[in-house]
């Protein structure tokens, strides 16, 4: 069975791309897009788990954005065309970027390069030079020094606040501990993180024969390694570094090109890829372009496109950029690779929540970077809709390099009277009967006994979101489940040395190593734990929510329904899931045995911030020019805040940026609640000082 192929933690209803219907009305498009869209964003960056491939991603966000120019009106401050997406996880101190960490514009075209240069020539003037840098396949990273140490390094979490992973970055070889040369007072440099492909295949290899779990791609592998607690974990992964940007910088060379930028950056002992090349024209960028699209698997380490840079710092300073991107640079983004192979059979997983999810066996095939075997369908609907039969020649792609896919069948290569592929009626596992929900496009198995329900709920508990149990991945949930050694995620905390030294493959190191794992899982955030406990709907954030307001799992199953509903940040499906969730009786056993067993049920992690906010709601309303609204109200929150759609009498303070909602307005000057501007609201942020309010209008 493929890994991954478990039920999505989002709580929306998503609508497949393809019934995207055109003719919709455009509010309603738009907003089935950025739902569609916020789906992805939390498979991704949440879950590292992404369901569909970069290009259809991007296929997306460019769809809305032709929507949005067709329709100004429709464009909202926090739509995902206007702000850099990612989150900031719990589990590691916040930290704000000196200067805001962007996404890039990207072009999947020549046409759509020499557009850009078009632009940039009709907005100030044409650029003298470029710089084409390959757009490496990592995790973002800033990296801090102060009078030449290293001090600090924070992914780019939502653009403005990243993730502490100072230790762990330090752990990487690449990474030097102080700076040579002419040296900056502060430097923030940013950079990628990366696996090399070779690394990868070790990494992958190792896990698979220690029954951990194995990575997707030397990209998830990378952001996974950063993501430890403990960084002699990331120690051992073989990360690596290339540093391509300044962020805040004081002191040092003056610098007039980018260029130079990355001269100094040599100079200092940072390590700089070696195949940045400075060109003149769009056409020698178009060459590089193409050179690389042919060589990119020459290099060992993944690259995803090249990035054209203006060369010229000044006139970057004049172009600017948007509230997600630099326009002085855009990422030209390889094309998915695609070849044919043979459709072997259509067979069906079960995931954690009984979901069954339709995949394909191929006949091995090497595509983008590695050998695939297995390719997910998704669901009833898609596989009807591409229509591809178990004996076809399918199309398949690893777009992005993230998910193997099949395009499609090669009609004109089916053998004669191949008949179409019918979706079991019944578990392939237990037997019992699938469903259809009606609405959905998801067929379940209803069976929550289902031995392969069991294995995936005993595998996410391990995840790396929730209880992150080192060592515990698909291989030894099957051989626990086996033996009859546990049933549900509350028998882990059971076993013992003996137990886990009889397991086929488990030496007396091994069964100890693991035994410590789960020992160590003991201590996880409340958020972690409830996540962990694979209640429907909810997801990594909303369990983040729901920790922080009740503080304990107790008072989280003694919650009603209304209660967990009155929750800020936590809809009516969740609060209904988790309330159903905790009234069963099989679900309330699990979590005495996890009581019993001493895991703690109310570690919520502190936040780092000053709390400046506490216990106040500080109301968002219009567009702010550095924040997007999530930006904005996660802002907010991370100080102890809340943020709440309405004005009320507990309002504190309403923030207003352009086209504020006049409502919200009026009805803030009738409170006497003062209005801050967006220089009033970084104020606010930083010393928690509202302003005297005005006085109260009559009547
Ligand atoms: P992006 O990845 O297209 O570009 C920005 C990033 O490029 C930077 O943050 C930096 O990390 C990286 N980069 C690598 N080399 C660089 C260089 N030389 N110079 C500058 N930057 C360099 O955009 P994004 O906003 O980071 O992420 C959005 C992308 O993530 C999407 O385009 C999509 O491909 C992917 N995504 C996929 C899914 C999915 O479901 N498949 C969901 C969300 C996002």
């Amino acid at each position: 069975m493929p890994g991954g192929l478990t039920h999505p933690a989002g709580t929306l209803r998503r609508v497949p791309p393809d019934h995207l219907d055109e003719d919709a009305d455009p509010a309603e498009l738009a907003a089935r897009l950025r739902a569609e869209i916020d789906h992805h964003d939390r498979r991704y960056y949440e879950l590292d788990d992404p369901e569909v491939s970069d290009a259809e991603y991007d296929a997306l966000v460019r769809r809305l954005h032709a929507l949005e120019q067709d329709h100004p009106e429709l464009a909202t401050a926090d739509s995902p065309t206007r702000r850099v997406s990612g989150t900031v996880s719990a589990q590691f101190a916040p930290v704000e970027h000196l200067v805001p960490m962007m996404s890039l514009e990207n072009a999947v075209s020549f046409e759509e390069l020499q557009a850009w240069g078009d632009r940039l020539t009709r907005r100030v003037r044409e650029a003298s030079s470029f710089v084409c840098e390959l757009k490496i396949d990592g995790v973002a990273m800033s990296l801090r020094y102060e009078q030449g140490r290293y001090t600090r390094a924070a992914t780019r979490g939502n653009g403005r606040v990243g993730e502490d992973v100072t230790e762990n970055v330090r752990t990487i070889a690449a990474v030097p501990d102080r700076l040579e040369g002419d040296v900056p007072e502060l430097l923030e440099v940013r950079g990628e993180v990366y696996m090399p492909v070779s690394a990868f295949d070790e990494l992958n290899r190792r896990q698979a024969e220690s029954g951990g779990r194995t990575f997707a791609n030397p990209r998830n592998s990378a952001a996974g390694s950063l993501r430890q607690k403990d960084p002699a974990v990331t120690a051992s992964r073989e990360l690596s570094l290339f540093v391509y940007q300044l962020g805040a910088v004081e002191g040092g060379p003056p610098l007039r090109t980018h260029t130079e930028t990355l001269e100094l950056l040599a100079s200092l002992g940072l390590p700089v890829n070696p195949e940045i090349r400075t060109v003149g024209t769009l056409d020698e960028v178009h060459e590089r372009c193409r050179h690389w699209l042919e060589h990119r698997h020459d290099l060992d380490y993944e690259i995803d496109g090249v990035v054209v840079k203006v060369d010229d710092l000044a006139l970057r300073d004049e172009l600017g950029s948007t509230s997600k991107a630099p326009r002085w640079a855009i990422a030209y983004k390889f094309p998915p690779e695609e070849r044919t192979t043979k459709l072997r059979d259509i067979m069906v997983s079960i995931g954690r929540t009984g979901k069954a999810t339709p995949f394909a066996q191929l006949e091995p095939v090497f595509v983008g970077g590695s050998t695939v075997q297995q390719a997910t369908l998704h669901n009833e609907d898609q596989v009807r809709a591409k229509d591809v039969r178990p004996g076809d020649t399918v199309i398949v792609r690893k777009a992005g390099d993230v998910i193997p896919e099949v395009v499609k069948p090669v009609l004109g290569e089916r053998p004669p009277g191949l008949a179409p592929w019918a979706f079991p009626t019944s578990c392939p596992r237990c037997g019992e009967p699938l469903r259809r929900l009606e609405s959905e496009s998801d067929t379940f198995c209803v069976n929550v006994d289902c031995p392969s329900q069991r294995r995936a709920r005993i595998e996410h508990f391990a995840s790396r979101g929730a209880m992150d149990i080192e060592g515990l991945g698909e291989r030894t949930a099957v051989l626990l489940l086996d033996r009859g050694l546990v049933a549900d995620p509350g028998d882990l905390y059971r076993l013992t040395l003996d137990d886990l030294r009889t397991l086929d493959g488990f030496a007396d190191v091994s069964a100890r190593k693991l035994l410590e794992a789960i020992d160590a899982s003991r201590s996880r955030p409340l958020a972690n734990l409830l996540f962990g406990l694979n209640i429907r709907h909810l997801g990594a954030a909303g369990a983040a929510v729901l920790a922080r307001a009740f503080g304990t799992l107790d008072r989280i199953v003694a919650a009603s329904e209304e209660e967990l509903a009155a929750t800020e940040g936590v809809g009516p499906v969740i609060a209904a899931s988790v309330a159903g969730f905790f009234a069963l009786e099989r679900n309330r056993e699990v979590v005495e045995k996890l009581r019993v067993a001493g895991v703690d049920f109310g570690r919520v992690e502190v936040p780092t911030l000053p709390q400046v906010l506490a216990g106040r709601s500080v109301v968002v309303t219009g567009t702010l020019e550095r924040y997007s609204r999530e930006q904005a109200e996660d802002a907010i929150l991370a100080r102890g805040g809340r943020s709440p759609g309405s004005v009320s009498s507990r309002t504190a303070a309403v923030v207003a940026g352009a086209e504020p909602g006049q409502a919200k307005l009026n009805r803030a000057t009738e409170l006497g609640i003062p209005v801050l501007d967006e220089a009033g609201f970084e104020r606010l942020l930083e010393t928690g000082e509202i302003p005297a309010p005005p006085e109260p209008t009559a009547g």
